[in-house]
């Protein structure tokens, strides 16, 4: 198939695994078979993805792929920084592709309401940590957790607090 007949998310995911592949090779880590599953899975997913996701994405493709390879490679691709592993409020880490600007999330605890906050939020903050500590955070993705303005207000507004609201 020529790219030109692609459709937009099949063009996406290939430049999704285009960038995952270059970035790892990059970072002089070989392909092998396995890995590129992996990758492949990841490009797929798109988002945000627990490890057991990963792994059902990758049995699609290969039935001879295990749980802890996945696992293994998850955990090397982010040491690498070429994806983020991070706690988003749901029991699980998740990973996820770190794309060209880094993006985060405020997790709203009571109603589970995610927004993303812009980097540049966050840009203050890193430069101080390195000023006032010499140390350079990853602040490739992170999640805040908290409540939403309206959970607050309700909770404001309620002797009770959210957990005994109806
Ligand atoms: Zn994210
Ligand atoms: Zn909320």
């Amino acid at each position: 198939m020529w790219p030109a007949d692609l459709s937009g998310d099949e063009k996406g995911r290939m430049d999704r695994l285009q960038m995952l592949t270059d970035r790892v090779r990059q970072a002089g880590c070989r392909i092998t078979k396995q890995r590129a599953v992996i990758l492949r899975s990841l490009s797929e997913l798109d988002g945000h993805a627990s490890a057991e996701r990963v792994y059902e994405q990758a049995c699609v493709h290969r039935r001879d792929v295990h749980f802890s390879t996945v696992y293994r490679t998850l955990e090397r691709l982010r040491d690498l920084r070429v994806i983020s592993q991070m706690d988003l409020g749901r029991g699980c880490a998740e990973f996820e592709i770190i794309a060209d600007r880094p993006h985060h999330h405020l997790i709203c605890l009571e109603c589970g309401r995610m927004i993303d906050l812009d980097h540049s939020y966050l840009e203050p903050v890193a430069e101080a940590i390195r000023r006032d500590f010499g140390f350079e955070p990853f602040l490739d993705h992170l999640a805040i957790l908290g409540w939403c303005g309206e959970c607050d207000k309700a909770e404001r507004s309620s002797e009770l607090g959210p957990e005994r609201r109806e």
